[in-house]
């Protein structure tokens, strides 16, 4: 019996004139994601996604796990392909339905037919293939209302086809198809899911990491890799821009109050991040900054670091609690790693009393103790790329 997948195009469905540039991109993505498997044939027609492979699919359940992190997508199904032929179609459905439908008690079949010249209307298919599995597979029974199993057969234009469990996908938009933004990357919980949500409405990430030896380690390094690594499932061919932070830091904590030190040095971020960004073409900066979280996340904190960026800040757990921030990082896997306890280059120098309500004059008085075109200057000329896989 030959096996497909079949998914549903998410979002993009509501796309007018350009709707096939976002379908050609999705497409692109999917082959992608299936490349360790080998090369795929993959269409859309009628906003149904077909993933096939001449020869058919060796794998069928790693293929699926590698199409359920594409963006885009909003449901997905491995389904049995058979001939436009009622018997063969009640065959197919009994064969691939069998396990399924022996663990559980109740079903019923739903039927779909786009091709309209099939002799036999959407209901006498449910019936005929109800009838059958019936006859066929002891001790179950149909419950149209709250079945265990749904049996569904479509009768499309190149074949019919027979599937028993819809899941969601990864949904959101295509991946690249909103352009491209710099994601601040940390070792800690928030930024990877804040690159996650944004990576999910379509835009290509690169990535900038701040880190401060000796203060911080190889492992913390070691550690931002491993996330990014992470992140790359749903994020590929991401770059990671890496920026010596150290002389940065010391010059603020030499020269500056102590209590606006985490202020001054969120603007230096901003600043080489705005560099990474042109560097790797894109339009906007991520962050993982939620409202409140601590002092540097305060209103004024926030738009004091806004006003020099160049670009558009994108916060997207601005406004969600820490559990929830949570909950997508285990979804996502990322939990596990960003809870190993490696310093990060905010905490070395955290002062003891931040100031919440930071005023910019008094900002901008500290950072003309600093040479700022010379230490920007110096980290852009250190910085290095990495290609993360
Ligand atoms: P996270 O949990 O992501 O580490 P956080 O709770 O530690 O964030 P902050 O230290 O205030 O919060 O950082 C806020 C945001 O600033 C982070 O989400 C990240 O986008 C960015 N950021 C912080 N430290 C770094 C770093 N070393 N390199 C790159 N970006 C950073
Ligand atoms: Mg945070």
């Amino acid at each position: 019996m030959k096996e497909i997948i079949l998914a549903k195009c998410g979002e993009l469905v509501l796309k007018g004139l350009n709707r096939s540039s976002f379908e050609k991109t999705l497409i692109r993505n999917i082959k992608r994601a299936l490349q360790p498997l080998g090369e795929f044939d993959v269409s859309i027609m009628q906003s149904t996604i077909y993933i096939d492979k001449d020869g058919g699919i060796d794998d069928t359940a790693a293929a699926f796990s590698y199409v359920r992190r594409v963006f885009g997508i909003a449901a997905l199904c491995r389904a049995a392909v058979c001939r436009k032929d009622m018997e063969d179609i009640k065959k197919t459905a009994l064969e691939y339905s069998k396990n399924a439908l022996q663990k559980k008690r109740t079903f019923k079949v739903e039927s779909k037919r786009s091709d309209k010249r099939f002799a036999f209307s959407s209901p006498q298919i449910c019936a005929d293939v109800g009838a059958y599995l019936l006859k066929n597979i002891d001790g179950i029974s149909v419950d149209v209302h709250n079945p265990d199993v749904v049996v569904t057969v479509e009768v499309r234009d190149l074949a019919a086809y027979v599937h028993c469990e819809n899941v969601p996908g990864a949904g959101g938009m295509p991946y690249g198809s909103s352009g491209k933004a710099c994601l601040l990357l940390s070792g800690g919980i928030d930024s990877p899911v804040a690159g996650y949500m944004m990576a999910k409405r379509g835009l290509k990430l690169s990535a900038v990491h701040f880190f401060s030896p000796p203060y911080t380690g190889e492992l913390a390094k070691q550690k931002v890799f491993d996330l990014a690594s992470q992140l790359s499932c749903y994020c590929p061919d991401m770059e990671l821009y890496l920026v010596h932070f150290t002389e940065i830091q010391e010059q603020i904590k030499k020269n500056c109050r102590e209590d606006l030190f985490t202020v001054i040095m969120r603007r230096f971020m901003i600043r080489l991040a705005d560099a990474a960004a042109d560097k790797s073409g894109a339009g906007a900066l991520i962050t993982g900054e939620s409202l409140g979280q601590v002092a540097s996340q305060t209103l004024r904190a926030l738009s004091i670091t806004d006003e020099l960026s160049r670009h558009i800040v994108l916060r997207p757990l601005i406004g969600m609690d820490k559990d929830e921030i949570v909950a997508v990082s285990r979804k996502i896997d990322t939990f596990e790693t960003s809870i190993l306890p490696y310093e990060d280059c905010c905490t070395v120098f955290t002062p003891r009393h931040p100031k919440t309500r930071p005023v910019l004059s008094e900002i901008l008085e500290e950072e003309n103790k600093l040479d700022i075109p010379v230490l920007v200057e110096n980290a852009v000329s250190r910085m290095t790329v990495v290609k993360i896989d």
